[in-house]
Parts: C-alpha cells; sequence; structure tokens
C-alpha cells in the first residue's frame, strides 16, 4: 500500500511531466473513484484545462489546473488507495483492464489504473480539509506533537494512523518509525514521557525522508503492475540496481533477526492491522 514516501516520489516523476500539457478529453470508467457528482460535470470542468502544478498533501496528489487563462484553477485530488497507479501512457497503447480515469493528453493519456478502486481521483475537496499537519513541514513540531499525543488514550501505533495527528504516516512507516525511537507500539499515547515523544517525532522525519530519498534515486517502475518485489510500492524498474532491498527494519520482517540486538522481530495485530516490533528494543 502507498504511503507518503511513494506518493511523493510520484509527485516529483509526474509533475515535470504533466506541466503544461492540456486534458482534451476525460474517460470515466469507474464513477466511484470520482467520488460523488456527475461525470458530466467531472468531464466538463477537466476538458480543456491545462496542468499548471503538482504537490502533495499527506497522501493524496495535488493536481492543479487552469480551465482557461485568467480563469480561478481548479483543484483535482488523488489518492492512490491501496492498488492505484497513475502514469503517462503512449496514446496507441491499449488501456489496462482496470483503468478507472483516463485523461487525454494528445500524444499520451494520464491513465489511473486501480484494481480494487479505492483510490480516489476527484473534484471534491472535502478529502484534505481534516488532515493534520505535513510530518516534513514546519508545522509539526515536537512541542505541538507532544502536546496532541497527550490527548490521547490510545495505543500509539494506532493513534499514529490518525491522519488529523499528522497526515501521512501509515502503517509501514508508523512501525519503523517506532522501532528508530525505540518506544513499544503499546504504550498510551498520553504515557509517553516528553523525551519519548521529542525521539518518535525525530523518528518519523527520519524514516519518511530517508525513504523518499532511497526513491528517487532507484529507477522505479511506476506503470509496471508485475514489476513488483517488495522493495518499493511501485516496482524496480528492469534497469535497477538490486543492492537496495533492505530498507525495512521492522516491517515485513517476522521472525527474522533485529538489527539492534537479533532477537526476532515480532507481529501483533492493533486496530485490524499488523505491527512489527522488537520487544526488547521497544520497552518503552
Ligand atoms: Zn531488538
Amino acid at each position: 500500500m502507498p504511503e507518503l514516501p511513494e506518493v511523493e516520489v510520484l509527485v516529483r516523476h509526474l509533475r515535470p511531466l504533466l506541466e503544461g500539457e492540456t486534458v482534451r478529453d476525460v474517460l470515466v470508467r469507474r464513477e466511484r473513484v470520482i467520488g460523488g457528482g456527475s461525470v458530466r460535470k467531472f468531464t466538463k470542468a477537466l476538458r480543456g484545462a491545462r496542468f499548471d502544478g503538482l504537490s502533495r498533501r499527506g497522501k493524496y496528489l495535488l493536481f492543479t489546473l487552469r480551465a482557461a487563462k485568467g480563469s480561478k484553477p481548479l483543484l483535482l485530488i488523488g489518492h492512490l488507495g491501496m492498488t492505484g497507479r497513475m502514469y503517462l501512457s503512449p496514446q496507441d497503447r491499449p488501456l489496462p483492464k482496470h483503468a478507472a480515469v483516463v485523461l487525454d493528453l494528445g500524444r499520451q493519456n494520464f491513465v489511473f489504473e486501480d484494481t480494487r478502486y479505492f483510490g480516489k481521483l476527484t473534484l471534491d475537496g472535502r478529502a484534505i480539509e481534516k488532515l493534520g499537519p505535513e510530518p516534513l513541514g514546519g508545522d509539526f513540531t515536537a512541542e505541538q506533537f507532544a502536546q496532541a499525543l497527550k490527548r490521547s488514550a490510545q495505543a500509539i501505533k494506532v493513534k499514529l494512523l490518525d491522519q488529523s495527528l499528522v497526515a501521512g504516516v501509515g502503517n509501514i512507516y508508523a512501525s519503523e518509525a517506532l522501532f528508530r525511537a525505540g518506544v513499544s507500539p503499546r504504550v498510551a499515547a498520553r504515557r509517553l514521557r516528553s523525551a519519548q515523544a521529542v525521539r518518535l517525532w525525530g523518528a518519523i522525519r527520519a524514516v519518511l525522508s530517508e525513504a523518499i530519498e532511497r526513491g528517487s534515486t532507484v529507477p522505479l517502475s511506476y506503470a509496471g503492475a508485475d514489476a513488483r518485489d517488495g522493495f518499493f510500492y511501485f516496482g524496480r524498474a528492469p534497469e535497477a540496481p538490486d543492492f537496495y532491498a533492505e530498507r525495512l527494519r521492522v516491517y515485513d520482517r517476522e521472525g527474522q533477526p533485529c538489527v539492534n540486538c537479533a532477537r526476532p522481530v515480532r507481529r501483533m495485530v492493533q486496530a485490524a492491522r499488523s505491527t512489527f516490533y522488537c520487544a526488547h528494543c521497544q520497552r518503552g
């Protein structure tokens, strides 16, 4: 499942490819992904609009377009859900079976493909209204984070997935950040000591920026659903070197030795999601 680093890497990849491109036509094959509102309205708003920017908020892609010179910008919000992919594909290549929305850009198509249709490509701005601060932005301070934790009785691992606490941290990086900070995933958020909260705050930023760094240096395959190898959500491009494989320290490593103490990494289920941790290194 794509998390913040994957989305950031995708945004950096797509931005220069989309800037200046004009939407000639719109094809909605799965109505559900445009998030309510009619296909006719969606199509009408986008047809003729020009891409002039792409940024990220949490796990959302924010495409800005302009219908015509001087007109108000249009915000198109994308979310990859569990299986979504967004990429450019030559016009003459047949559309994949699970293409949910296709924007005709002339020589190329912008394809939003999603086998399970949990993703979104919508003009409805409500999705991003309640998001907390960006973990890598200036608004996410250690003080504010520690204060917010004091108000929650939830287990810290579960609380980290709350997008109003901090935007974009998902299941993988929540486990990784807790391991990095040496904090037990079970401890109630409000029980964290100040020093632990500050360590966790730093660990969240570190694991996310390192993943973005890596994803930005390795050639990835954005469209190739069959190229996945567990390394990065998008999968490695055939020409990518394979020495980046050891990226995650606890996630999906149940039973394998902890990188710090060699005791086996454990898995438990919290709020219906797997948590991976080292019971020895994350006692506090
Ligand atoms: Zn350990």
